[in-house]
C-alpha cells in the first residue's frame, strides 16, 4: 500500500510515527509525508525548516522528547555566543548540533540543490523509514498581519508564534510567495499514484490549509484516485497540544473537529475529504462525508497506528 500523509511539525511527526508503524506491518508498503514549509524562516543566514526537521528528528529517534522538536542532548552554546553579540533575533532557539542541520541545508541550498533533493540528503543520515518531501521547492513564507500604532505590520510567523506565543491578536495570514510556487518534485506523483492518502491532526491552519494552498496540491487530492481521510487535531473544542486555537477564529472557524472538518471541505462538495475522524464524544455532520470517532489522542506510536487502521478502515467502507 502507498500512504501519502499531509503533515506539520510536532504533531505531524507523532502521527507519522504512527503511519510508519501501521505501513510496517504491511511488507511492501511505502510512506509520503508532504511537509509544511510555510514556517520556515532565514535567522543568522542560517535556512531553518522547523516542521521538516520535527519530523525528520523524530522519525530517526533523535529529537528531544520532552521539548518534542530539536535534538535530545542539546546544547545551546551558539546561542550564548550570538547574544552576547547582541546578534538579533535572541527569541529563536538554535541549539548546537540544530545548527549543523541548518548549515548543511544552506550550503546545499546556496549551491543550487532544491529544498526536496537537500532534504533526502539530510534523510540519508537519519533513516526515517518514511519519504520526505517539501511541500514546495520554492520560499514561501507564512506572514502575520497584527494591528500596531500605525495601523497594520506583517512579522514572520515565528516571530508571532514563537516571540509572542500567538498573544498578539492576528488580524489574517498571509502567505508570501505561495501563490507562484509549484509543488515540490515528487509531490504531486505521490498523491496521484497512493492507495491512500491521510490528513493527519496537525494545525490546521498554518500547517495543513498552507499545505494545501500550494497551487495544484488541492487539485490533485481532490481529482485523484487515492480516499482522502483526515483526523482532526481539535479534540473537544481544544488542541491537544499547542496554541491552534490562536489561527482558526483567523479564518472565522470554530475551534472544533466541525469546524476543521468545514475548512477542509467535503470531496463531494468540491473539499478534499472522503472522511474524517474526530475524537469520541466529538461529531461532524457534513454531507458526503463519513464521519467516525475514536480516541484521537496520540500517547504511542502503536495507539497512533491503531487510528491509521481506522482511517484506511473508514476508507474502505
Ligand atoms: P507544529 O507544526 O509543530 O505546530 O505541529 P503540527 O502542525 O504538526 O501539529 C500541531 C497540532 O497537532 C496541534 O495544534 C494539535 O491540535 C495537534 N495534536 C497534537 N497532539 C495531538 C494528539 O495527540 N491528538 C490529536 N488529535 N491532535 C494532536
Ligand atoms: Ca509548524
Amino acid at each position: 500500500m502507498r500512504i501519502t500523509v499531509l503533515a506539520g511539525g510536532v504533531g505531524g511527526a507523532r502521527f507519522l510515527q504512527g503511519v510508519r508503524a501501521y505501513a510496517a506491518g504491511l511488507p511492501g508498503s511505502e510512506v509520503t509525508a508532504i511537509i509544511n514549509t510555510g514556517d520556515d524562516v532565514t535567522l543568522h543566514g542560517l535556512r531553518i525548516c522547523p516542521d521538516l526537521d520535527s519530523v525528520m528528528y523524530t522519525l530517526a529517534g533523535a529529537v528531544d522528547a520532552e521539548r518534542g522538536w530539536g535534538r535530545e542532548g542539546e546544547s545551546w552554546r551558539i546561542m550564548a555566543e550570538l547574544t552576547e553579540y547582541g546578534a538579533e533575533p535572541t527569541w529563536f532557539s538554535l541549539g548546537d548540533l540544530d545548527i549543523a542541520t541548518h548549515l548543511v541545508r544552506t550550503q546545499m541550498l546556496a549551491a543550487g540543490y532544491p529544498l526536496s533533493d537537500v532534504t533526502a540528503a539530510l534523510c540519508q543520515r537519519w533513516q526515517t523509514g518514511v519519504r520526505l518531501l517539501p511541500m514546495t521547492d520554492e520560499r514561501c513564507e507564512t506572514h502575520v498581519v497584527i494591528a500596531d500604532d500605525n495601523g497594520r505590520r506583517a512579522i514572520h510567523f515565528q516571530e508571532w508564534w514563537v516571540r509572542h506565543r500567538a498573544g498578539i491578536p492576528a488580524l489574517e495570514f498571509v502567505q508570501v510567495g505561495l501563490e507562484s510556487a509549484r509543488p515540490a518534485a515528487g509531490v504531486l506523483e505521490s498523491l496521484t499514484e497512493a492507495d491512500q492518502v491521510l490528513i493527519g491532526p496537525s494545525n490546521p491552519v498554518v500547517s495543513i490549509n498552507t499545505i494545501l494552498s500550494v497551487p495544484g496540491i488541492r487539485d490533485a487530492l481532490r481529482d485523484g484516485p487515492a480516499p482522502v481521510i483526515g483526523l482532526s487535531p481539535i479534540i473537544g473544542g481544544s488542541p491537544v497540544r499547542g496554541m491552534a486555537d490562536a489561527c482558526l477564529p483567523v479564518l472565522g472557524v470554530e475551534t472544533s473537529a466541525a469546524g476543521v472538518a468545514g475548512l477542509y471541505g467535503a470531496r463531494s462538495a468540491g473539499g478534499v475529504l472522503d472522511g474524517w475522524l474526530v475524537h469520541t464524544g466529538d461529531t461532524t455532520e457534513l454531507p458526503g462525508l463519513a464521519v467516525r470517532s475514536r480516541d484521537l489522542l496520540m500517547t504511542s506510536p502503536e495507539a497512533t497506528a491503531a487510528m491509521v487502521a481506522d482511517a484506511v478502515a473508514l476508507a474502505g467502507r
